[in-house]
C-alpha cells in the first residue's frame, strides 16, 4: 500500500468554526498532514483567538469572520477563499451549538437556531463548495454529527433532532454526489472534553463528581472522556485518498459507547 494515500499534501481544507476544540485539533492534523488550513468563526475575537492559538503550532491558517447559517455570507466567503487560495478540497462541517434544556420548556425559537447551525448551516456550506469540487474532479466533505445522530436524550431534542439529520443530509449528498468523485462522510463524536461539555464536567457542591461524568466514565468501555485529539486521525482518514471508496459513513470515535449503552 502506498502510504501517502493519507497525506494531504497540496489540499486546502476548510473548517468551519475551528479557534479552538474538536476544530481545531482536526485543523492541526490537517496542517500535519500537508493541507493549507483555512478555518472560520462566529466572531473577530474568535478568530484571532484561532489565529494565535495557530502561530502557536507554527500553522500558517487564514481565518475569517463568517456566520456558517447565512448563506450570502457563506457564498461570499467561498469566493474569496477561492480567489485568494484555491478551490476547497476538504470541508468539514464543525461549527455547531447545543442548548440543553427540556423539551417541554424550549422556544420554537431556541429549537430553530439550533438546527440552523447544527443542520441548515452544513447544507449551506456543503452547497457553496461542490461547484467547484465537481469542477475540479473531487472533494471530501466531513460533517461533524454526533451520539445524538443515533439516539435521544433529556434535554437535547433540538441538538438530536439536527445531528440526526446532518447524519441523513451526509447519506443524500454521497447519493447525489459520489458520481462525482465526492465523498460525504460524517464523524460522530463520542463524549469529548471540550468547553461544550465542560458543564458536565463540573465537581458537585460536595467536591463529587457530577452525575453525568460519572455516567460517561461507567458506560464508554474505555473508562475514559474523549479528546480533540482523538478524533485527528479519523478526520485525516476520511479527508485522505485512503478513503475514496468510502462514502456515506458516520464514523463514530467514542471509546465504543454507543456499541455498549
Ligand atoms: P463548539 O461546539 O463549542 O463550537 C465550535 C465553534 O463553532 C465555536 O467557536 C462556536 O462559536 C462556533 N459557532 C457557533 N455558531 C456558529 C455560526 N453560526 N457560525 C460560525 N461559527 C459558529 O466546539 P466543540 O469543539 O465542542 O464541537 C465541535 C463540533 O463537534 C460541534 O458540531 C459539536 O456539536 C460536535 N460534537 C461535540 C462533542 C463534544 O463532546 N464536545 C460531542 C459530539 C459532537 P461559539 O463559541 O461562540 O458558540
Amino acid at each position: 500500500m502506498d502510504m501517502n494515500s493519507f497525506s494531504l499534501k497540496g489540499k486546502i481544507a476548510w473548517i468551519t468554526g475551528a479557534s479552538y476544540g474538536i476544530g481545531f485539533a482536526i485543523a492541526e492534523a490537517y496542517a500535519a498532514a500537508g493541507a493549507s488550513i483555512v478555518f472560520n468563526d462566529i466572531s473577530q475575537e474568535l478568530v484571532d483567538r484561532g489565529l494565535k492559538a495557530y502561530a502557536e503550532k507554527g500553522i500558517d491558517a487564514k481565518g475569517y469572520v463568517c456566520d456558517v447559517t447565512c448563506e450570502e455570507a457563506v457564498q461570499a466567503l467561498v469566493k474569496q477563499i477561492e480567489a485568494e487560495i484555491g478551490v476547497i478540497d476538504i470541508l468539514v462541517n464543525n461549527a455547531g451549538i447545543i442548548r440543553r434544556i427540556p423539551m417541554i420548556e424550549m422556544s420554537a425559537e431556541e429549537f430553530r437556531k439550533v438546527v440552523d447551525v447544527d443542520l441548515n448551516a452544513p447544507f449551506i456550506c456543503a452547497k457553496a463548495v461542490i461547484p467547484s469540487m465537481i469542477r475540479k474532479g473531487h472533494g471530501k466533505i466531513i460533517n461533524i454529527c454526533s451520539m445524538m445522530s443515533e439516539l435521544g436524550r433529556e434535554t437535547v431534542s433540538a441538538y438530536a433532532a439536527a445531528k440526526g439529520g446532518l447524519k441523513m443530509l451526509t447519506r443524500n449528498i454521497c447519493s447525489e454526489y459520489g458520481e462525482h468523485n465526492i465523498q460525504c462522510n460524517g464523524i460522530g463524536p463520542g463524549y469529548i472534553a471540550t468547553p461544550q461539555t465542560a458543564p458536565l464536567r463540573e465537581k458537585q457542591p460536595d467536591g463529587s463528581r457530577h452525575p453525568f461524568d460519572q455516567f460517561i466514565i461507567a458506560k464508554t468501555p474505555a473508562a475514559r472522556w474523549g479528546t480533540p485529539e482523538d478524533l485527528q486521525g479519523p478526520a485525516v482518514f476520511l479527508a485522505s485518498d485512503a478513503s475514496n471508496f468510502v462514502n456515506g459513513h458516520i464514523l463514530y470515535v467514542d471509546g465504543g459507547i454507543l456499541a455498549y449503552i
